[in-house]
């Protein structure tokens, strides 16, 4: 039984446009430096602290996200390489075929459920 790359392509080129308008988002929501934005709600609020703690943070976790986009949009051009290839649904490392259970889940994976879970393991 072979996979139905095509429906797994149109997945892909939907979750790249999702997660490439989310990195414009993040962009747009942040365009001064961190700096400015803890001056700005120092000089603005009586809980100084609390507030410039708050700022730090969401500053973190969006630059986590970002990275993470970045890491998402590579896995997922990777993906439609393979699908052009006649690759897409085999693991990268072993070349077993990854379930298609898993493909739904993460249309952009690229290894089989025992090397990925050696890979986390790592
Ligand atoms: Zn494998």
């Amino acid at each position: 039984m072979s996979i139905d790359t095509e429906r797994f392509r149109v997945a892909l080129l939907e979750e790249r446009a999702r997660v490439e308008r989310a990195i414009a988002n993040l962009r747009d929501d942040h365009p001064g430096t961190l700096d400015e934005e803890v001056e700005e709600i120092a000089g603005s609020s009586d809980n100084h602290l609390a507030e410039t703690a708050t700022a730090t943070l969401d500053r973190e976790i969006d630059f986590t996200l970002e990275e993470n986009s970045g890491q998402v949009l590579s896995d997922i051009d990777a993906a439609l390489k393979r699908i052009d290839e006649g690759t897409y649904g085999t693991c990268v490392n072993c070349g077993k075929p990854i379930a298609e259970e898993r493909l739904e889940a993460y249309p952009w994976g690229s290894l089989c459920i025992d090397d990925a879970r050696l890979a986390e393991r790592r």
